[in-house]
């Protein structure tokens, strides 16, 4: 089975009196283990596809299915369950600037049952996975955009989730750096068998390390693929 499964999922938003369709009738699986790329241009509807899987972003009509549940129909609770086996990324980090690194990533550990040093213990762990040993104590504004990312990574991963959505993830980021944070993503979908949708701009990027890509044009599925077809027909 799929670990999630779109249905004609359609996004509208109103801006006065415009109707703004941003994701129009989107029908896709997600197989657990793919790397899954989402790629379009600006304003494609990506970003807002994207959070239809975790609902911070309702879907107007149509289902989401994340590990057959249909997430817009279950209670709070459920959807926190849900929730919790979803990580995210995004291009601009969100970390907090007053905390040091480990302490932004005790944070993600939220309400979990652990102590204050098992707690530690397990941040010094998910920064040692994502290759930052050594920085636990360092802030935020002293880390390289990449360090940053890697930050962002392990805090997605603290609650040991199934899938990880990255909403442009690298796109702030150098090439070189870009390339580091790929090879890290690979690593981490090989090793913890993490199911990983992104989105992306940069065709080059998906075609880096996606199995599958789905090509997004005003909202719109306009191609869907194994990621070496769409290499043969950009
Ligand atoms: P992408 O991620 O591909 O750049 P988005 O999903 O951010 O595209 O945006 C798709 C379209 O929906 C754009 O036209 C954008 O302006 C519009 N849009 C996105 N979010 C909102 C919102 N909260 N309110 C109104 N319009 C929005
Ligand atoms: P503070 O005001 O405590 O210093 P920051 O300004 O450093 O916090 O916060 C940085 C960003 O991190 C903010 O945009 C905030 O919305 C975001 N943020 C806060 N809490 C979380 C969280 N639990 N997960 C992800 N991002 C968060």
């Amino acid at each position: 089975d799929p670990v999630i499964a779109l249905k004609d999922v359609s996004v509208e938003f109103k801006n006065k009196n415009k109707v703004v369709q941003a994701v129009h009738n989107v029908t896709l699986e997600v197989d657990r283990g793919d790397v899954f790329g989402i790629v379009g241009y600006s304003g494609a509807g990506k970003s807002t596809l994207i959070r239809t899987i975790n609902l911070l972003q309702k879907p107007t009509s149509g289902e989401v299915i994340v590990n057959g549940q249909q997430i817009t129909k279950i209670s709070a609770k459920e959807l926190r369950k849900s929730r919790e086996k979803i990580g995210m990324i995004f291009q601009h980090f969100n970390l907090m600037n007053s905390l040091n690194v480990v302490d932004n990533v005790i944070l993600s550990l939220g309400h979990s049952s652990l102590s204050k040093r098992e707690k530690c213990q397990r941040a010094t762990e998910l920064l040692h996975l994502v290759g930052l040993s050594g920085k636990e104590k360092v802030y935020p504004r002293q880390l390289s955009g990449g360090q940053k990312q890697r930050v962002a990574i392990a805090r997605a991963l603290a609650n040991n989730p199934e899938i990880l959505l990255s909403d442009e993830s690298t796109s702030a980021l150098d090439p070189q750096t870009t390339a580091s944070i790929l090879t890290l993503l690979k690593r981490l979908n090989r090793e913890l068998g993490l199911t990983i949708v992104l989105i992306t701009h940069q065709l080059e990027v998906a075609e880096d390390i996606c199995n599958r890509i789905a090509v997004i044009n005003d909202g719109e599925l306009v191609e869907q693929a194994e990621s070496y077809q769409i290499l043969l027909n950009p």
